[in-house]
């Protein structure tokens, strides 16, 4: 018997039912097309690559050439990195904490942050640590063509140029390394690199949270993601990490190591 509550209506066989109006089936596969792209589209927002992900996860397949995590295994040394930069604000404070500490870092700069911050970009330099890229917009890869992902590298590379720094490091925005990235970064000349510890600074962290994170990943020939500006995440980021660096100076240490810049951890002897 027919069920009003349950809003369906008996058809017998054979007989069409014109409740719902079918579905051509042209449209199907476009409609399935469409909701792909919208899922991929999300999912790349709120998904770390898959390169990225070799952060937790042992898929660090790719070849040193292409990409790299951390440095050799035997290394003396580890590789502190600040993003973002440069920051009117934080870059000094942070510049500051590693020479009392006697810390060396790399640097990856926005190019067109670069250009704007020359003065900071010199600083860096004359106290001894590496400038590297970090692209010249903070933009995710993921969403991004190949032809602008050449573009944007183009202009971080020219900015460098002509600030007297050519880079050879470039670090992805958000660790988004499509293989569009890896190749035209390769194409170009740049060692594309990741990290293989983190401080997660940007989630809600005190300086001993983020040295704990940093610490439990410390070993020969780490590469430690930090940054030295808030720009990309909550303010006052950057006051964290100047708090925590005495914190990590002492786990470096304690664990025999010393703090280098990135050609120094991969220099072979
Ligand atoms: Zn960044």
């Amino acid at each position: 018997m027919p069920s009003e509550t349950s809003g369906e209506k008996a058809t017998a066989p054979g007989e069409r039912s014109f409740d719902r109006a079918p579905v051509p089936v042209t449209a199907r596969p476009f409609r399935v097309t469409l909701g792909l792209v919208a899922t991929t589209g999300v999912a790349s927002q709120y998904v770390p690559s898959l390169v990225a992900l070799g952060q937790w996860l042992p898929v660090r397949a790719v070849p040193a050439e292409l990409c790299r995590w951390r440095g050799p295994r035997n290394s003396p040394h580890v590789a502190l990195t600040f993003d973002d930069g440069p920051d009117p604000e934080g870059t000094p404070r942070v510049l500051d904490a590693l020479d009392e500490l006697g810390l060396r870092a790399t640097f990856f700069v926005l190019g067109e942050r670069a250009l704007d911050t020359r003065d900071l970009v010199e600083e860096i330099a004359l106290r001894g640590h590496q400038l590297g890229t970090h692209g010249h917009q903070h933009a995710r890869h993921l969403l991004r063509s190949p032809a602008w992902v050449r573009r944007d590298l183009e202009r971080s590379r020219a900015a460098m140029a002509a600030l007297g720094h050519p880079a050879r490091w470039f670090r992805p925005p958000y660790g988004q390394a499509t293989g569009a990235t890896l190749v035209v970064a390769r194409s170009m000349g740049l060692r594309t690199v990741l990290w293989s510890a983190w401080g997660r600074e940007w989630t809600p962290s005190s300086p001993q949270d983020v040295a704990a994170r940093v610490a439990k990943r410390l070993r020969p020939g780490a590469i430690v993601l930090l940054h030295d500006s808030d720009r990309f995440g909550p303010p006052g980021m950057w006051r964290v990490i100047v708090d925590a660096l005495p914190l990590i100076a002492d786990e470096v240490r304690r664990s025999g190591l010393s703090a280098v810049t990135l050609d120094e951890l991969v220099a072979r002897p």
